[in-house]
């Protein structure tokens, strides 16, 4: 019976892992994401059941306990949390990820001593020591990050002299002691020394990073919380969490290297430039006109075009309107316009935003076009139709040096023969910095709700067909 269970547990590890590695697969294309979720589900729920069999749990209680208390917490996270707050939701889940490392590591170290003696050998002891420590900065460095995101905290960098050298001196003193707790395991009042140093760096690390990094530093964050999950693995001797826990190390770190070529940033850049800061000249911008129009004017001037880019941008995810932006596309694409949507990698709140809003309106996949792609076609271009993006397409980062944003590659909207902007204001987009495009001699802003405004354009077009 015993060698049954063993060879079952194997199985459903193997069957999990399997999965887990085609979930990362099928979630990097949109036409088979939804594929690649449901994959890494079925994976998940195989690992929990393989490991409940395997490891002859005998009480079920606080695993009953522990389940019932997550769904309730997660299921409505997960139902009633907007699209707009899943960057923040995504904190939260490797704060808790993270926590749920530290405390496990924390307990099997305690175990060593009690109620039984049984000294830990070195090499479990390396590993349990990098759990703790990745697992506690995560926790906190998470919690930062979802605060920032949220609004709680302020999103511009907390900046001070010397903040390098302390969070290094931090880092060190807490490393120090994870060495001596390696080498003098039973040096039990080190422990949450180092336990304690390794979470206050994480409040440090994420205090100078400003909003407009963010999604580097989450997807690190994830990175983290998957290498501690791995270190985790190595200490219960349970293989797949040491391959789940690589692969969401391993993914965490190339989606975050990604966002950092997208966004022209290196790594150290992102962890210690203070990106985000609002740029000293900007208190004193002169006035500068803009040109206002109405959906009446949007809908002749599309209506007379050949070719049309939408770059969709966070508005359009708080707006919701993407359905509409659908409308808009069948009423252009019904008189031969073609339309096309331009994609830029850190445009919205999450990697992928805008690919899954336009995938939820049944826009075809192939009208979604990268950024590297379509830059070229702004020239060409009768007129770009930018709805409640700011960042990703300011050209002040293709030549204003003291730009906080100098650098990051943009869609080149500014080409086209006209640029029509929807956005509710003048208000600055999440990097905090006024956008020379709205200025520019070919761009008509289009004042409004996204939705409220594309829904009056497409019926204006409607109505003149
Ligand atoms: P953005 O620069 O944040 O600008 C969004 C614009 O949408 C704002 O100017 C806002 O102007 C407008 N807006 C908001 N609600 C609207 C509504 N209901 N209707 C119409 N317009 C509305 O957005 P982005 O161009 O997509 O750039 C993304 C930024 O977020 C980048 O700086 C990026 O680094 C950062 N970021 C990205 C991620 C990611 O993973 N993609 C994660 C976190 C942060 P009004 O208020 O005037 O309407």
């Amino acid at each position: 019976m015993s060698a049954f269970i063993e060879n079952f547990s194997t199985v459903t590890y193997i069957l999990a892992a399997a999965l887990f590695i085609l979930a990362l697969k099928w979630l990097s294309n949109p036409a088979t994401a939804r594929r690649g979720n449901l994959a890494g589900e079925i994976g998940m729920l195989a690992a929990i059941i393989g490991t409940l069999i395997g490891h002859h749990v005998v009480r079920y209680e606080w695993i009953v306990i522990g389940l019932v208390v997550g769904a309730l917490i997660g299921a409505p996270m997960a139902i009633w949390m907007p699209m707009t707050a899943v960057p923040q939701r995504t904190a939260l889940s490797h704060a808790c990820g993270a926590l749920a490392a530290a405390l496990v590591g924390t307990a099997h170290y305690y175990l060593f001593f009690k109620p039984i003696p049984h000294p830990p050998t070195t090499a479990t002891m390396i590993f349990l020591c990098l759990e703790i420590l990745l697992g506690s900065l995560t926790f906190t460095g998470s919690l930062m990050a979802f605060g920032k995101l949220q609004d709680l905290l302020p999103t511009r960098p907390t900046v001070y002299r010397g903040q390098n050298v302390l969070n290094f001196a931090i880092l060190g003193l807490a490393v120090l002691c994870a060495v001596a707790v390696i080498i003098q395991p039973g040096w039990t009042w080190l422990f949450p020394c180092m336990l304690f140093l390794a979470a206050t760096f994480g409040v440090l690390l994420i205090l100078p990073i400003g909003g407009a990094d963010m999604p580097t530093v989450i997807a690190l964050l994830n990175s983290y919380a998957g290498l501690s999950a791995s270190m985790m693995g190595f200490v219960l001797d349970n293989r797949l969490l040491i391959i789940a826990g690589a692969l969401d190390g391993a993914s965490g770190l190339i989606l975050s290297i990604i966002m950092c070529k997208a966004m022209n940033r290196s790594f150290t850049n992102v962890l210690f430039g203070a990106f985000g800061q609002v740029s000293a000249s900007q208190g004193a911008a002169e006035k500068k006109n803009v040109r206002s129009g109405s959906a009446e004017e949007a809908a002749q001037i599309m209506e007379s075009a050949q070719s049309v880019i939408v770059i969709p941008g966070y508005g359009m995810a708080v707006a919701q309107a993407q359905h509409k932006v659908r409308e808009l596309y069948d009423q252009l694409s019904k008189r031969g316009v073609d339309v096309k949507f331009a994609i830029h990698p850190v445009a919205g709140r999450m990697p992928g935003h805008m690919n899954v809003l336009l995938a939820e309106a049944e826009i075809p996949y192939d009208r979604l076009i990268e950024m590297d792609e379509i830059n070229g076609d702004f020239p060409q271009c009768d007129v770009a139709l930018v709805v409640g993006a700011n960042d990703v397409v300011n050209p002040a980062a293709r030549h204003d040096r003291s730009s906080p944003i100098f650098g990051m590659p943009i869609l080149d909207a500014d080409k086209a023969r006209t640029v029509m902007a929807i956005k509710r204001t003048m208000n600055p987009g999440f990097a905090g910095i006024e956008n020379e495009l709205y200025f520019a001699e070919n761009c008509m802003m289009l004042f409004g709700d996204a939705k409220a405004v594309i829904a009056s354009v497409a019926r204006e077009l409607a109505e003149n067909n």
